[in-house]
């Protein structure tokens, strides 16, 4: 909303993008990470085994089940969900240092994380990246074609679900190119003016 604009700038510069799954929030954070390094990304904990190109550190801190019970009990994690079968969080102190440096910082996670978000830290910018339409998010959805058709027809209404998540969003970025959408993220993170200029 057009308030954000008067918050001091250490509490507006925690941007969290979020959105349905399978509309391209990793493109995005890949390009921040090798076009912008003037941006934080927090790394998440997961209990996900790590994909092949994937470094503990970088992009994840991969560790198993007992350990990710002990962050949460330990309250170390600012929000956590589960996805597809696994947990991830965002480990809360390396985050509030960052913050408290001024430096611009930006948490990429799922609809539920953000929600969280939002409750524990109401001035943090939610901005939410959506398709460019239903039908581009459908095809990304049903993916190769090589599932069967319960599972297509499974994401395909979870995926209606999480759309309508969009009006609980400060904002909403369309993902028509990944370079404009990390021109506009850019400028919203790092232009004082960006919250109340950019829709
Ligand atoms: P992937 O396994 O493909 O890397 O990520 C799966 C989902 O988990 C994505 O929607 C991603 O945004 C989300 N995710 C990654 N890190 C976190 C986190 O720390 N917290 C939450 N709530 N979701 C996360």
């Amino acid at each position: 909303g057009a308030e954000d604009g008067f918050l001091p700038l250490s509490e507006r510069r925690l941007t969290v993008l979020s959105g349905p799954s399978g509309v391209g929030k990793s493109t995005v954070v890949a390009e921040l990470r090798r076009a912008h390094p003037e941006v934080w990304l927090s790394v998440s904990v997961t209990t996900r085994r790590p994909r092949p190109g994937e470094v503990h550190g970088v992009h994840y801190y991969f560790v198993d089940g007992d350990e990710f019970d002990r962050l949460v009990a330990a309250g170390e994690l600012l929000e956590w969900a589960e996805f597809a079968g696994n947990r991830y969080g965002t480990p809360r102190e390396p985050m509030l240092k960052k913050l408290a440096e001024g430096v611009p910082t930006l948490l990429e996670i799922d609809l539920e994380g953000a929600r969280q978000v939002r409750r524990s830290m109401p001035e943090a910018l939610l901005v939410f990246l959506a398709p460019p339409s239903w039908e581009e998010l459908e095809k990304r959805l049903r993916g190769r074609g090589t599932e069967p058709e319960d599972v297509i027809a499974r994401r395909l209404a979870a995926g209606r679900i999480e759309m309508a998540a969009e009006s609980e969003f400060d904002l909403t970025l369309v993902n028509t190119s990944v370079q404009d959408v990390c021109r506009r993220l850019i400028a919203l993170m790092t232009d004082p003016q960006g919250v109340t200029t950019t829709t």
